[in-house]
């Protein structure tokens, strides 16, 4: 059974103003992160190869995946990353055709570090530009310009990488539909294969949400916001790239098989302070907070994180519980994560994990959106149809 392991490294030259991730700039942690991330590795394979066989669910897909998030994984050392990838390697015997993806900024990829990522096995980047107007760039306090957004993606084809993602950030105060196209033209012609276009969100906890949660009108109004994503979408649509997810689009054999592997309810691994994991039946999380993990994993003892993984535990100084589901739970989180997706929710898929049929169990729910025009059947499917795309939250909200 394939295994998915998400690493979490929590560390950022400086903190963007609109996001919302755990991470912090005491790059000094650095080292013992990953020290403290490698402990944990070796914590998790002696629980989870020893129970595998006894029903803990990890996942459908046949090939596994590893993805470095964060944070900034290419800002700390890269010696420190390529370690915690080989350790993760050899402990979950990961597959020579995995799919082990590295986030990286233009601002903090250097070829070295590239050079480094290819030899420990990453064969797939993510690359966080976001725009390629510097006055969006700006807007958004990043630490590129266009120029250098270029520059890095040349860097990451000259190391050798051919399986490239790019993020862009749609609705920022100051960008407009066109600009965001000729963006999206740029990283075609560069033969990126792969990209992820999210909304801008003016999240609590945030600079922008000091800066607009009184100044709404200084925004993209919601339907200029929306006929900007439809736009961008049309568009790489036009360009080849399918749009499988509400976010992202591909070329054909080049989805993200790690990002696929949560909408399809797949059990994944956490490792690193801020990591999220699910187990089959338990959602759990690293606590935001890098200097407890490298305490606790310092010294964790086996019994303990066993005990955690295992539900006889439930908090520890650097991992909670988030949910324990039942299986209405489960049920219920098929269309939460399905609907995301183009395919839409696979009725005899949910009927083969359930046994039972999911017009019985969501009938009210799914008349309601059908009749409303956000919900369409097509053979033993159902999806958003285009204009429900606007309105996904809500429908969902009707199925939980
Ligand atoms: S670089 Fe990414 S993770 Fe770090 S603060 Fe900016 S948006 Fe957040």
């Amino acid at each position: 059974m394939a295994r998915h392991i998400y690493v979490h490294n929590p560390f950022c030259a400086r903190k963007c103003p609109y996001c919302d991730f755990y991470s912090v700039t005491k790059t000094s942690l650095c080292e013992d992160f990953y020290k403290a991330a490698i402990r944990e590795t070796g914590l998790l394979g002696s629980v989870i190869n020893g129970i595998s066989d006894s029903g803990v669910s990890f996942g459908i897909d046949d090939k596994d995946t590893v993805y470095f998030g964060g944070g900034t994984p290419s800002l700390p050392d890269s010696r420190f990353v390529c370690s915690l990838l080989d350790e993760i390697r050899r402990t979950f015997n990961i597959g020579d055709d995995a799919e082990i993806t590295i986030e990286v900024n233009p601002s903090s990829v250097s070829e070295e570090k590239l050079n480094d990522y290819v030899k420990a096995g990453f064969n797939r980047i993510s690359i966080g530009i976001q725009s390629l107007d510097d006055s969006v760039l700006k807007t958004l306090g990043r630490l590129h310009d266009s120029r250098t957004a270029v520059e890095a993606v040349r860097k990451i084809q000259k190391a050798g990488f051919t399986n490239i993602s790019a993020d862009l950030i749609t609705g920022v105060p100051g960008e407009t539909l066109e600009g965001t196209k000729n963006d999206i033209d740029t990283f075609y012609g560069l033969g990126i294969k792969h990209i992820s276009t999210y909304s801008l969100m003016i999240e609590e906890g945030t600079v922008f949400y000091d800066r607009y949660s009184n100044n709404i009108e200084d925004l993209v109004p919601p339907e200029s916001e929306r006929m900007m994503y439809h736009g961008v979408r049309d568009h790489l649509e036009d360009l080849g790239y399918e749009a499988y997810e509400i976010s992202n689009s591909a070329f054909p054999g080049y989805r993200s098989i790690h990002n696929s592997s949560y909408w399809n309810s797949c059990g994944y691994l956490a490792v690193g302070a801020g990591a999220h994991g699910y187990t089959g039946n338990m959602r759990y999380g690293h606590k935001d907070d890098v200097d407890a993990y490298i305490k606790e994993m310092t010294t964790l003892s086996l019994k303990d994180y066993e005990d955690f993984l295992e539900g006889r535990k439930s908090d520890l100084d650097s991992l909670y519980v988030e949910e324990i589901l039942t299986r209405e739970d489960r049920m219920k989180e098929v269309p939460f994560l399905r609907l995301r997706t183009t395919e839409g929710i696979l009725l005899d898929e949910f009927y083969r994990q359930f046994g039972v049929e999911f017009e019985d169990v969501f009938a009210q729910a799914i008349n309601s959106n059908i009749n409303k025009g956000f919900l369409e059947r097509k053979e033993r499917t159902l999806r958003l149809t285009r204009s429900g795309l606007d309105f996904a939250n809500i429908v969902i909200e009707d199925f939980l």
